[in-house]
């Protein structure tokens, strides 16, 4: 008798922006998928193609509160991821990136899963080496207004490795670089979903600081093939691992992109530079090529943005929450007392 290849994988974070890439790969490879989330920073429209699947199924549950299941893989995906939806509730923030990991490994333990964590670039902080080797070891302000998610990303590794030493649970671990695509949330106020939004609306596209800072972005397809690779590596290369795309970019070069891409007449303007925000970015992605089948990033910034301003102009916004009040400017401001 042969055994199936085939798992039984929960995604937690599975119906966010990239959960719900991950969820589609694995439905399509026939595995069993439990998509796990909360739908803070997500809605169903990115998962209700799946819905339905006999090898699909949804469950809503905060991570911060204990499940018992019995899965062969976890990818750990939930948490809020940008800044201002991070910022929105710094405390539970810091809940879901801590209290999870620990639910997600105590389940791992019991029912031996593999497990995977979505830790960050942001455990550099704003870099002193360029561009960043997982060697670094980072430059972030404790108590800053981005320590809710970069500090507990850093707690999420420490305790991924001490469940690895202590209980032998079988970990991956990656750092993700800043990630674009389709079913980004219109409202996360991200670079790229601002500028794309604000340039088919027509508005004055909102430039934090001088614009000089940078950033390094990857294609939402070739992240996920990144990790689905992470997963499969052997026991011997549990991480952590850069995944994304080392081309390096001004945001004012992301601005005019985008404004030549889309035709738009917008303008650019300058807003105050949100606190603690990183002058520059960029992976050394080394260690993953040679750890992960010679992965690279395929596509690059100017076809990957075609494709989201072409998810974008199809969306109907009216289907999406409106934003908070909370503004990653904005709180910039609060935080310097003005
Ligand atoms: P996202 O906000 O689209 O997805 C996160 C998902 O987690 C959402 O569906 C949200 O509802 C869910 N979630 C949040 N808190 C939860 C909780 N307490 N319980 C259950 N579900 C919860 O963001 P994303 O870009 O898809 O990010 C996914 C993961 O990748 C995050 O862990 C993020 O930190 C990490 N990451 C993303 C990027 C990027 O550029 N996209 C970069 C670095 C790290
Ligand atoms: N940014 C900007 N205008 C916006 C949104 C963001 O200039 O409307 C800047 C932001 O200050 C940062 C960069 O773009 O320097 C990337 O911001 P994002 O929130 O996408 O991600 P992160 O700062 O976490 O890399």
């Amino acid at each position: 008798m042969t055994t199936s290849p085939l798992k039984r994988i929960l995604v937690t974070g599975g119906a966010g922006f990239l959960g719900s890439h991950i969820c589609d790969r694995l439905v399509e490879q026939g595995h069993d998928v439990i998509c796990v989330d909360n739908f803070f920073t997500s809605q169903k429209q990115n998962i209700s193609h799946l819905l339905g699947k006999p090898n699909f199924e949804l469950v809503r549950h905060d991570v911060t509160h204990p499940l018992w299941l019995e899965v062969d893989e976890v990818y750990n995906m939930a948490c809020p991821a940008s800044p201002v939806h991070y910022q929105y509730n710094p405390i539970k923030t810091m809940k879901t990136s801590v209290m999870g990991a620990i639910n997600i490994l105590g389940m791992a333990k019991r029912t031996r899963a593999k497990v995977l964590q979505a830790s960050t670039s942001e455990v550099y902080g704003d870099p002193d080496v360029h561009p960043q080797p997982e060697s670094y070891r980072g430059n972030v302000n404790p108590i800053g207004i981005r320590a809710c998610y970069d500090e507990g990303k850093r707690a999420a590794e420490t305790i991924f490795f001490d469940y690895h030493r202590s209980n032998g649970v079988n970990i991956r671990v990656i750092r993700i670089f800043n990630t674009y695509g389709p079913r980004m949330h219109p409202y996360d106020g991200r670079v790229v979903s601002n500028f794309i939004l604000q340039a088919l609306a027509g508005q004055d596209i909102t430039i934090y600081g001088d614009g000089a800072q940078t950033r390094s972005f990857c294609y939402v397809d070739d992240l996920v093939e990144g990790i689905l690779r992470m997963m499969a590596a052997p026991d011997s290369f549990i991480g952590p691992v850069n995944l994304g795309n080392p081309g390096e970019f001004t945001i004012r070069e992301l601005a005019e992109k985008v404004i030549k891409l889309t035709k738009s007449k917008s303008k650019l303007i300058n807003l105050p530079l949100p606190a603690d925000d990183p002058t520059q970015r960029k992976p050394d992605i080394t260690l993953a090529r040679k750890n992960l089948n010679g992965w690279e990033p395929k596509v690059d910034l100017e076809a990957g943005l075609l494709k989201t301003i072409e998810y974008f102009a199809g969306l109907d916004l009216r289907q999406y929450r409106k934003p908070t009040d909370h503004t990653a400017h904005k709180s910039s401001q609060k935080h310097a007392g003005q």
